[in-house]
């Protein structure tokens, strides 16, 4: 049977990447070691970090103005990094509450005393819908904070917010390197790499360089600037995520980079939303203009019956498509290592249990 693996994160892989980690895991390049081995001051590792760095440059033509840092902590630390580094003249943020992680985002700069204000919320109408800014005319926020993909609600800003001259910083964790998004139009981006960019361990950030380095004394681990000058070598960093994540990389460019992976989720993701508006029994909550393209909550609107059919899904190797605790039932995760022929397995299963289930 083939297993299908539709988790929003940690989430599925492509499998060259996993044949080439297997062939490598006893000797890498010839050394007689693995890559779990080897000294993250090894000329090997500064070649797997300078290569990986180099791939993410040209598959996302990020300028040379900007920053690659490699950090660990995942999503979560970086609302707490971000706000140290960033938010350092008005010490005050805005924040779009376009649902959970933007929602936690906000918390935790409230937690290192940065004040934040919420410049829309689409919270009353279960973020089925994308909130935008209205009018930011004032300049006196250090930046505008907004998840672009918003992996548990299932929309994503194909279009950018308008900040004006306001600096933009996006959460890019879920939709990272599979739709296409302009560097330059952000002071700063992270990732956690679990969803597209390899194993959990990892956090990308991506930021201009006139931004860092304003404030003195950051807790180093949490110092853009220090990571900046340090090459993201400051301590020990998690040196098997970066492997796998140079791996995930050569393998993006190999595909055809960023913008074939966006038209690839964009195939399975029509697939599955087709589908859905028609059935006549599942419902995708979220507003057509604003849907991801990659977390696809949907819901039969009978909580026995969703678990039916999760159950059933699971025994026909369709895993993971629980939806997250606070929305309910379905979730499928299409990132970029899930082929065009999973999101049909998933398609021809839910139209199967629609004519059973009627
Ligand atoms: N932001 C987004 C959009 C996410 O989806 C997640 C995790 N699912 C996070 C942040 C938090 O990431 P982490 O678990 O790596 O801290």
């Amino acid at each position: 049977m083939t297993i299908y693996n539709f988790s929003a994160g940690p989430a599925t892989m492509p499998d060259p990447v996993i044949a080439q980690i297997k062939a490598d895991m006893p000797s890498y390049k010839n050394s007689g070691m693995s890559v779990m081995e080897i000294s993250h001051r090894s000329a090997l590792f500064d070649d797997i970090i300078n290569t990986a760095e180099q791939d993410m440059r040209d598959l996302l033509k990020i300028p040379d103005n900007y920053k690659v840092l490699f950090f660990q902590g995942g999503g979560t630390l970086q609302f707490t990094t971000a706000p140290m580094n960033l938010a350092t003249k008005y010490h005050k943020i805005g924040l779009l509450d376009s649902g959970h992680w933007a929602d936690r985002a906000g918390d935790e700069a409230k937690r290192v005393g940065v004040k934040v204000d919420v410049l829309n919320s689409t919270k009353d109408i279960k973020y089925t819908k994308l909130p935008i800014i209205k009018n930011l005319t004032q300049d006196t926020y250090d930046y505008v904070h907004v998840c672009l993909n918003n992996t548990i609600e299932g929309t994503a800003y194909s279009t950018l917010p308008d900040t004006g001259a306001t600096t933009l910083v996006g959460d890019m964790s879920s939709n990272f390197m599979g739709q296409q998004y302009n560097i330059e139009d952000f002071g700063a981006i992270m990732a956690g790499a679990q969803k597209n960019l390899g194993i959990a361990g990892l956090t990308l950030v991506i930021v201009r360089d006139d931004l860092i380095g304003k404030v003195q004394n950051l807790p180093s681990m949490l110092d853009y600037d220090l990571f900046a000058k340090k090459n993201s070598m400051f301590n020990t960093p998690p040196v098997f995520a970066i492997y796998a994540a140079g791996l995930v990389l050569k393998w993006l460019k190999e595909q055809g980079g960023v913008a074939e992976m966006e038209r690839r989720n964009r195939a399975k993701s029509d697939l599955l939303y087709n589908f859905l508006d028609e059935s006549k029994l599942f419902t995708a909550p979220v507003e057509k203009a604003d849907r991801s393209l990659v977390n696809i909550p949907f819901v039969t609107g009978n909580p026995d019956l969703d678990a039916k059919l999760i159950a059933e899904a699971t025994e026909a190797g369709l895993l993971n498509i629980k939806g997250h605790r606070s929305v309910g039932g379905m979730r499928a995760s299409l990132y970029n290592a899930m082929p065009y022929e999973g999101a049909q397995a998933l398609v021809d299963f839910l139209d199967k249990f629609e004519k059973n289930n009627r």
